[in-house]
């Protein structure tokens, strides 16, 4: 599960390409990191795999399947978005259950997920208060308990720590890191910031105005920079 293949994708807004043919395997489990910097196309790339923009051209591939036309709800992927997209006037139970709401799952189901999810983010003292009575880092928590309890075959995550402090951002990367260690679920990672993508990634996508520069692990890149613009990104001394 989590399997994830584009062949020959391209985005194009109008007249303006945003992602040229891009082919890219990402495999059961990784941890991959999509970088680059600002308007590089990283989110772009990321809407596409979760069905929320339509590609131009080209297929995406989940688990050996081809889901170009499957719509978001139904690929079995989660998106994570900033902890400022919980709804404010619901308990953290219920922001967490409300996916599993909206598809009208049985209610026992629903209670025995977001208690497992609760007790692998340390949430499970404060299921009844609501976000606004948590700290940043916890309602980052509760953004990402609504993805688990989906079971998704894999999490997209779209710099979910950009609007923490740093202190909060260390934390919460190596929360994050933990997470994947303890599902083994292919997670994509999307940033601007090399240091993230350096210490979470086991996989690192370097993006340049919607093209791969180079694929590698963090080593590999540090390395054997393909070029100088990812070495200059890494920060490697080549
Ligand atoms: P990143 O996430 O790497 O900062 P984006 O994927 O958001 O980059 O954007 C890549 C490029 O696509 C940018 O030039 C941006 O202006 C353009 N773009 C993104 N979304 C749209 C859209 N809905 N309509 C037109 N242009 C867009
Ligand atoms: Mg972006």
């Amino acid at each position: 599960m989590g399997k994830i293949s584009l062949k020959q994708v391209t985005k194009a807004f109008g007249d303006a390409e945003v992602i040229p043919p891009l082919d890219l395997d990402i495999n059961e489990g990784e941890f991959v990191v999509f970088v680059g910097p600002s308007g590089c196309g990283k989110s772009t790339l990321l809407r596409l795999i979760a069905g929320l923009e339509d590609v131009s051209s080209g297929t995406i591939e989940i688990d050996g399947q081809n889901a170009t036309e499957v719509p978001p709800a139904k690929r079995g992927l989660a998106m994570v978005f900033q902890s400022y997209a919980l709804y404010p006037h619901m308990s953290v139970r219920k922001n967490i259950a409300f996916p599993l709401k909206m598809a009208k799952m049985d209610p026992a189901e629903q209670e025995r997920r977001v208690t497992a999810a609760a007790k692998v983010l340390n949430l499970t003292d404060y299921l009844d208060r609501r976000p606004g009575q948590l700290s940043g880092g916890q309602r980052q928590r509760v953004a990402i308990g609504r993805a688990i309890v989906r079971e998704p075959a894999a999490f997209l995550f779209d710099e979910p720590l950009s609007n923490l402090d740093a202190a909060l951002r260390v934390n919460m990367r190596l929360e994050i890191s933990e997470l994947h260690q303890s599902l083994a679920t292919t997670m994509i990672y999307v940033t601007h910031d090399q240091v993230e993508a350096m210490t979470m990634a086991d996989k690192i996508v370097v993006l340049r105005a919607g093209r791969i520069e180079q694929v590698g692990t963090p080593l590999e890149l540090y390395r054997t920079p393909a070029n100088q613009f990812v070495a200059g990104f890494i920060g490697s001394p080549k």
